[in-house]
């Protein structure tokens, strides 16, 4: 856990310049072999540390870079086109950082996000749970709260790239008495967390992620309980944030499979001058499916950004079949827009060894249907669509 001399991140717009700029100049080069090797991309997130910018969503007074979710998101679609995993890691802990700002309200979680920003810390998240599958809203293990301190052991079937994080939040239920549903989440840190590593993690996509299977034990202060019962943070902050900043990364690679097609199309119009390339007409019906994704995006960033401060609105059914709506549409497109600018590109996408390439950008995207399987998201959708009224 080493501690990083950092600039830090102030003015408004430099986060997502910033990480455009180390997402060219760092995480391109090592895209090839994170993927290859299955390896945490340690050189992008150093550069990103070097930066301040792991604490871009940390509020100023924290220490913080005070960046809104718009500007974050903007840098993980830079990423997002050149290296998915790297991109990948990056918003997950975001996802974390945004849960601590707004929902760890007391003075240990506060001295926790000031330390975060001062030294960099990296955050996992372990809400994935053996028995309970992708049905995060419940929960087996309990957390034990006993003179002040919990501890909690958990069976987690993924945890991404825990060697290298910082801390864990950990869901958990609140009491051993509790239900299933009755959750809290707690940050689980170095020196009262352990983790025992279970199997390897050696999958199609998001290779670099790391994100493999652990036994988690920990201890400690029981204020590392963040303030709002489960329940409330993902709806208000956890689920719409996720989904805002995992589509954020699709985009990326969409995007950079779409520049990619443009490019062979633009070099087979150049080979023979004055006649329309066969490609050009798909690559003109994928740009306008391309156009509607990034729309998307930046309409589902601007409805969260208006009902940030309102309660109320972001625990609504329509808001929340809404970000639902987003991430099955997101997981979708990704891997249609792949798959037709492999259409484009022909053998030289399929091929992986030519610039055209397009087998990372195809394994990477398959895998967004299942983080949270996009079955689960529309059996919820379906059971809050019976009591939605005209909102
Ligand atoms: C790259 C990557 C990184 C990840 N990182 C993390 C991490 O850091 N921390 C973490 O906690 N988790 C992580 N996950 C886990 C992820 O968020 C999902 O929870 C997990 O992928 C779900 O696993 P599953 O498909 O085995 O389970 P399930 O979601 O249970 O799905 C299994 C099958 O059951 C079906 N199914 C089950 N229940 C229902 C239902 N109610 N309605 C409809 N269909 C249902 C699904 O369609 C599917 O076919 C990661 C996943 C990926 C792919």
């Amino acid at each position: 856990m080493a501690v990083h001399q950092v600039i830090p991140v102030t003015r408004a717009g430099h986060v997502a310049a910033r990480m455009a700029a180390i997402a060219d100049e760092v995480a391109a080069p090592a895209a090839a072999d994170v993927d290859e090797s299955g390896r945490f991309p340690s050189e992008t997130l150093a550069a990103l540390k070097a930066e301040g910018l792991l604490a871009a969503l940390v509020p100023v007074e924290l220490g913080g870079g005070g960046a809104s979710l718009d500007e974050v998101s903007a840098g993980l679609v830079a990423l997002g086109r050149r290296c998915a995993s790297s991109a990948m890691v990056v918003a997950m802990h975001h996802i974390q950082v945004a849960c601590l700002v707004r929902h760890g309200r007391n003075d240990l979680l506060r001295d926790y996000l000031r330390e975060l920003s001062h030294h960099q810390y990296l955050l996992a998240s372990a809400t994935t749970e053996v028995g309970t599958g992708g049905d995060v809203r419940s929960s087996i293990c309990a957390l034990e709260v006993v003179d002040g301190r919990f501890r909690v052991q958990k069976q987690a079937p993924v945890i991404s790239y825990a060697d290298d994080a910082d801390a864990v939040l950990v869901t958990a239920r609140r009491a051993a008495d509790s239900p299933e549903s009755d959750q809290v989440i707690v940050l689980c840190r170095p020196p009262g967390l352990e983790l025992e590593q279970v199997g390897e993690w050696n999958a199609l996509g998001f290779r670099g992620t790391c994100s493999t299977g652990f036994v988690l034990r920990a201890t400690g202060d029981a204020e590392a309980v963040l303030d709002d019962p489960y329940g409330d943070i993902s709806t208000r902050t956890m689920l719409p944030v996720a989904h805002l900043l995992w589509s954020s990364v699709w985009l990326g690679i969409a995007t950079d499979a779409v520049d990619l097609a443009r490019k062979f199309v633009q070099g087979e119009a150049r080979r023979k001058p004055g006649t329309l390339p066969a490609a050009a007409l798909r690559l003109a019906e994928v740009t306008v499916v391309h156009q509607q994704f990034v729309d998307m995006v930046q309409s589902s960033l601007s409805r969260y950004e208006a009902a940030d401060s309102d309660a109320d609105r972001l625990a609504s059914i329509g808001f929340g079949v809404g970000m639902n709506a987003l991430k099955v549409s997101a997981s979708t497109l990704v891997v249609d827009i792949v798959r037709e600018c492999m259409l484009i590109c022909g053998l030289a996408a399929y091929r992986l060894d030519t610039p055209f390439s397009l087998g990372r950008h195809l394994r990477d995207s398959i895998g967004a249907a299942l983080m949270v399987n996009n079955d689960r998201i529309m059996a919820n959708n379906a059971q809050m669509l019976l009591v939605l009224r005209g909102e």
